[in-house]
């Protein structure tokens, strides 16, 4: 194993390195080791250019941990082969079933060792890490916006015109795309369903005054959907928004289902938010106008499936 602090190679499993650093997990039992936290906190971080959640974490831990399952299938479709010719020659048809039972066992044991950690147990893994002050300084794990930034970027927007308004299901969300200023790339104001942050209750209401038709896009998980979101957006901003300015790219089971490749990737049907690849959030929040009516158009589930089939074509990080 690699100490995460000195970078030196260890022999064996050891509790402390000779530099003094102190590992976390037990890598001899445990899934995880200190390096490899520290390797994928880089990576959801963009190697130390971008804010990142624990499920963001996860995700990446999700790609990272997916293997190709047709070397485990080959090898077991040719030990079972020989093993049967042998047992089929010694029992004949009791060996032909004892022969197809090890095979279906075989097949299962394989698929199984394919699927993903729960974002439960990787949760409590990664708690042990940050409650150790191990973290990668780019994490974001309380939401911190209850008063506005000291550097109040969000007064800039409003001197180049935001020309949307993207909610989400999730307050921490908002915490990194703000710090990520994807509100400054694709020109949004960013809040939460809930009514966060609260100092931009106001200007939500003025946006939405000031322009017929402002687009509100709505990003979530699986376990929300439009018409629960709209009812909370309204609740919540007390504000009143047309069927037609609601652009719904927010994730739905069916969707990942379908998105083969996303899929694939995550090998989940069930996400938060921030779960699914972060580029793919913030593509989706910045499409153009006419993009976005395309959506509203083809119907925006349908849309965002296939434009997730595309887009995830290339490697996300
Ligand atoms: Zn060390």
């Amino acid at each position: 194993m690699i100490c995460p602090s000195c970078e030196r190679f260890l022999k064996g499993y050891n509790t402390q390195c000779s530099c003094g650093y102190k590992f976390i997990f037990r890598a001899k039992t445990e899934p995880f080791n200190d390096n490899k936290m520290k390797k994928l906190e880089i990576k959801a971080s963009a190697f130390n250019t971008r804010y990142f959640t624990k499920n963001m974490l996860y995700s990446v831990f999700l790609k990272t941990s997916a293997k190709s399952l047709i070397a485990p299938i080959i090898f077991v479709v040719i030990f079972c082969g020989i093993f049967s010719a042998i047992l089929i020659g010694a029992l004949s048809y009791i060996g032909l079933i004892i022969a197809t039972l090890l095979f279906v066992v075989a097949i299962k044991l394989v698929i199984k060792s394919n699927k993903p950690m729960s974002i439960e147990d990787f949760s409590d893994y990664y708690r042990r890490w940050v409650n150790a002050k191990r973290n990668n300084s780019y994490l974001v794990d309380k939401p911190k916006l209850k008063k506005p930034p000291a550097n109040n970027q969000e007064t800039d927007i409003f001197d180049y015109g935001a020309d949307r308004i993207v909610v989400v299901d999730d307050p921490l969300f908002v915490d990194c795309l703000i710090l990520n200023e994807e509100h400054m790339r694709s020109k949004a104001l960013i809040v939460s369903q809930d009514g966060y942050p609260h100092y931009l209750k106001d200007q939500f209401k003025n946006l939405l005054e000031q322009a017929e038709n402002m687009p509100v896009v709505l990003l979530h998980g699986t376990n929300q959907n439009k018409i629960n979101m709209v009812q909370a957006i309204e609740r919540n901003f007390n504000v009143k928004l047309a069927d037609t300015q609601v652009y719904d790219l927010g994730y739905y089971e069916e969707q990942i289902k379908q998105a083969k490749s996303l899929y694939k990737r995550m090998r989940i049907t069930k996400c938060t938010v921030d779960m699914l690849p972060y580029p793919l959030s913030t593509q989706l929040i910045s499409k153009d106008k006419s993009q976005l009516q395309d959506m509203l158009v083809l119907g925006a589930a349908a849309a965002t499936a296939s434009y997730v089939s595309f887009s995830l074509a290339d490697d996300f990080g």
